[in-house]
């Protein structure tokens, strides 16, 4: 079967060098290579997340870590701001757990207002924020740094971020923010196969799971940090993403971060402008996502024969999710995709669509 181009959000399309890294030959990972290799990637996550803590990888996909969150952080009660499917997944995980936990619902394709934020903490009854920054579900992007400020005003409740869909595409200076915990999977801006789940972990943070009860073995922050002194993991991880994660913070940086943001910021201007010329955007506007286009779907295009007109093209683009299917779309610029891609992709659509 020939390779169609992933414009969907998540996984993304992965560079043949990042292919080829995941094919390195095996170590032991309790070996001295594999040592070196951990360590060696430290620094540059540590650059890229603007972040003196340790950053930690765990072999799983990002709900293992939305999970782990929850089960070493929240003692009292959580509070998670809901806006599409993944807040949604990440209050269900509160409840799966036996946690006590509350929702701010807000309207699938809108934002949260800080506001909202500060009159729910300020009833004292939480100590644990759960927010997504970026919900790929609607396309809309969360503003984290007011949400943050609002947060740092309560010194006993902290603040975890899915930072899943725009870390590496976005400025998240996490210690500046003081993001308790801040993670992503790889398969999304980072652009690596899925698999693998980045996360930082405040000191603040480290000490309450200590005392945290039922946290469960594969997720405990504990043994993370335990082994990450040792520059290792707590159980056999992922190595080959561990060798794709390092080639690709070497891409990254040979880009430049800001370079990175730049690309990123040029590419959600692009294909927005496209959308409001051709259908209309879904997301309420100032809060449009940096790293997919939410589109609405106002001329009822059958999507699925779109895909498959694509498909003859060998690209791929994203349907609405859950509820949203066949009447948004969703087109995914995110991790190594360039403007020149992006601008193929549209006018390949642009034809699909005269054509039909
Ligand atoms: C994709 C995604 C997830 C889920 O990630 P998995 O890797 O499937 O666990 C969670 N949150 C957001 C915002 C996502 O985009």
């Amino acid at each position: 079967m020939k390779h169609k181009r992933l414009f969907i959000p998540g996984p993304v399309e992965v560079e043949p060098e990042i292919l080829q890294a995941m094919g390195t030959p095996m170590i032991g990972h309790r070996s001295s290579e594999f040592k070196e290799l951990y360590a060696g990637v430290q620094p540059k996550l540590q650059e890229l997340l603007y972040t003196a803590n340790p950053v930690f990888l765990s072999t799983s996909s990002a709900t293992g870590i939305m999970e782990g969150s929850i089960r070493n952080l929240v003692a009292k009660r959580c509070l998670t701001i809901v806006c599409g499917a993944f807040s949604q997944r990440w209050h269900g995980i509160v409840q799966e757990c036996s946690k006590a936990g509350d929702t701010i619902d807000i309207e699938w394709g809108k934002a949260v207002r800080p506001e909202q934020v500060d009159a729910a903490l300020a009833t004292g009854k939480y100590d644990l924020v759960a927010l997504v920054h970026n919900e790929t579900s609607t396309g809309i992007m969360n503003p984290l740094a007011a949400v943050a400020e609002v947060v740092k005003k309560y010194p006993d409740i902290m603040l975890a971020v899915d930072a899943v869909s725009s870390m590496t595409a976005v400025k998240i200076e996490v210690d500046k923010l003081g993001l308790d915990v801040c993670l992503a999977g790889t398969q999304k801006a980072f652009a690596l196969p899925p698999g693998l789940c980045v996360f930082t972990v405040s000191q603040r943070a480290m000490e309450r799971s200590a005392d945290m009860k039922g946290k469960g073995f594969y997720f405990d922050f504990q043994a993370f940090r335990e082994y990450h002194e040792k520059d290792n993991t707590p159980c056999t991880p992922s190595v080959s993403h561990i060798y794709a994660l390092n080639v690709q913070l070497d891409r990254i940086f040979r880009e430049g971060l800001e370079n990175r943001f730049t690309r990123h910021q040029e590419m959600a201007n692009r294909c927005r402008n496209w959308a409001r010329q051709n259908f209309a955007l879904f997301p309420e506007e100032g809060y449009e996502s940096v790293t997919l286009t939410t589109v609405t779907n106002n001329r009822g295009i059958d999507i699925t024969s779109l895909n498959k007109a694509l498909a003859a093209r060998d690209a791929t683009i994203g349907n609405g999710y859950g509820k949203l299917k066949d009447k948004t779309f969703r087109i995914a610029h995110m991790g190594d995709c360039t403007l020149d891609q992006l601008n193929e992709l549209l006018a390949n659509i642009d034809e699909c669509l005269e054509r039909r």
